[in-house]
């Protein structure tokens, strides 16, 4: 009886061991375009720097293209070796509700201001028959692309408009995404029982939603693009630099903390800019150098840890070879890992 209370206990400690270490990983992360990892050994890079996510970008299709690829099998092989999760951070509804469905059944597609059915952008989330596709194409896409760390993102189109039917338009943006990634998550989990989903605070999705509760499994991923890259978060009254928004960091730090009081601070993502040589190029190529900022980035990610989030990411979009040939010192990428690991 004993020695069975021993394996008992001894199963228990196993079991303990073994499961939640690479899920509890604090994640230091870049977001890469396969175009880059298509002409960069960035697992090596990554490993030599400290970086221990890699998440691909763009779309489904792309990532898919690349991920079946040689290359793209090689680049698994050596994020394996150097125990580098690999994860998709992907623009994924077009791809999710095939825009060429449209004339089958409008009724899928959202309404704009007019009052009119378009395929342009996202979805009707009031029809059942969308959520439906949209859910088992996300769970065949997280089938194809699984992630290392059950972290999943199908984002809806990029900051573009929502559905203003009748039903949808008393629900914000963020509202709609979450009625969305609740009904994927359930799918994908068939796929993947541990997997997440993000909810993508970003653009006009940065207000908290307040009519729709996220599912267990939906965490908050913080994208602050409205924001200034040349001084810190902590200057409350700097504004977004890429548009005339007139957004503050206070506001963004507002939303931060609304999101906060709906997600679990400890499995929230930052998604952040500090590496994005695409966006410091607005772009276009050929690519600017990095206005890489240690202190800015240093008091940022305090900041975030302030708000006890540890997981952060940084799109780092356009660093391939032709980038490295012409920018050789890789130092801020040390220097970023260094300060995330600074957290506690
Ligand atoms: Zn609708």
């Amino acid at each position: 009886m004993k020695s069975l209370f021993r394996l008992f206990v001894l199963m228990l400690a196993l079991s303990a061991c073994s499961q939640p270490v690479q899920q509890q990983r604090q994640m230091k992360g870049v977001i890469l375009h396969v175009d880059d990892l298509k002409t960069m050994d960035w697992p090596a890079l990554a490993h030599e720097n400290g970086i221990n996510t890699i998440g691909t970008h763009v779309n489904p299709g792309q990532v898919l293209e690349f991920i079946q690829s040689e290359s793209g099998k090689v680049f698994l092989e050596d994020c394996r070796k150097y125990g580098i999760h690999v994860e998709h951070q992907i623009h994924a509804m077009s791809e999710l509700l095939p825009r060429e469905l449209f004339s089958q059944d409008p009724e899928m597609f959202r309404m704009n201001k007019d009052g009119e059915r378009t395929p342009d952008c996202n979805c009707c989330v009031h029809s059942d028959k969308a959520l439906d596709i949209i859910a088992a194409k996300a769970a065949e896409f997280a089938s194809l692309l699984p992630s290392d760390n059950h972290r999943y993102y199908f984002w809806l189109d990029d900051g573009k408009e929502t559905c203003s039917c009748p039903k949808c338009r008393e629900y914000s943006v963020s509202d709609q995404a979450l009625i969305i990634e609740n009904r994927m998550l359930e799918a994908i989990r068939e796929v993947d029982p541990e997997a997440k989903l993000a909810h993508l605070a970003y653009f006009n999705s940065m207000p908290a939603p307040v009519k729709v509760k996220p599912a267990e499994g939906i965490f908050l991923e913080f994208a602050p693009f409205d924001r200034t890259w040349d001084s810190p978060l902590t200057d409350k009254d700097a504004t977004a630099v890429l548009n005339d928004s007139g957004i503050t960091h206070a506001d963004i730090l507002r939303h931060l903390e609304d999101n906060l009081k709906v997600f679990q601070a400890e499995d929230a993502l930052v998604l952040e800019y500090w590496l994005d040589v695409s966006l410091f190029s607005r772009w276009k190529k050929p690519a600017v150098q990095l206005p890489w900022n240690r202190e800015i980035c240093r008091s940022d990610v305090q900041t975030y840890a302030g708000y006890g989030i540890r997981n952060v990411t940084s799109f780092a979009v356009y660093m391939d070879s032709t980038y490295f040939r012409k920018y050789p010192d890789t130092g801020c990428l040390k220097e970023y890992a260094d300060i995330l690991s600074e957290i506690k």
